[in-house]
């Protein structure tokens, strides 16, 4: 209805779609390839550089959000990369570069990915793969709405079939 557009704000479902890039223009992910992004707008489920670029905007609305690192995926951190024994992981097979783990670190459970694996020893890394890169996103509004309050409770949008998750 003209004059009485909704625009995003917190609490308001959101149906988006997003192609984000590195800052040299490669692109990384796209939501085009599959469905479109269904969030919650201040759940936190976004990075808080594209959380806030969406506000105020309109079912309709294209543009284009520049998010530096420390508002994306935060910066590396060098300490996060370890080099342990590889007997700590003997359990694990086909362990090789690239593999994810969980580990338990000071700040809890954490992914980490194998780096380096050599006869003894093996590198993870445990920077979250997009830290230190700015990113570029190019967003299209397709759908605002009021969120459920069931929607709302849970902290994650709902399909018309309702809450497709255990609780
Ligand atoms: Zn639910």
């Amino acid at each position: 209805m003209l004059g009485n557009r909704m625009k995003i704000a917190p609490n308001k479902v959101v149906v988006l779609h997003y192609a984000v890039s590195d800052s040299e223009g490669t692109l990384i992910d796209s939501s085009y390839d599959h469905s479109p992004l269904s969030i919650i707008h201040g759940s936190g489920y976004l990075i808080p550089g594209l959380e806030s670029a969406l506000v105020d905007h309109e079912v309709g609305d294209k543009f284009e959000v520049a998010v530096a690192a420390d508002n994306a995926y935060g910066e590396r951190h060098d300490g996060f990369v370890q080099t342990v024994p590889k007997a700590m992981f003997e359990s694990i097979e086909d362990l090789d570069v690239g593999t994810q783990l969980r580990a338990t670190t000071d700040e809890g459970e954490q992914t980490v990915i194998v780096i380096d694996v050599t006869d003894d020893e093996i590198t993870v890394d445990g920077n979250h793969p997009l830290a230190g890169i700015d990113l570029q996103f190019d967003v299209e509004i397709l759908e605002i709405r009021d969120a459920t309050e069931e929607e709302l409770a849970h902290g994650h949008v709902h399909s018309e079939g309702g809450c497709g998750h255990q609780h």
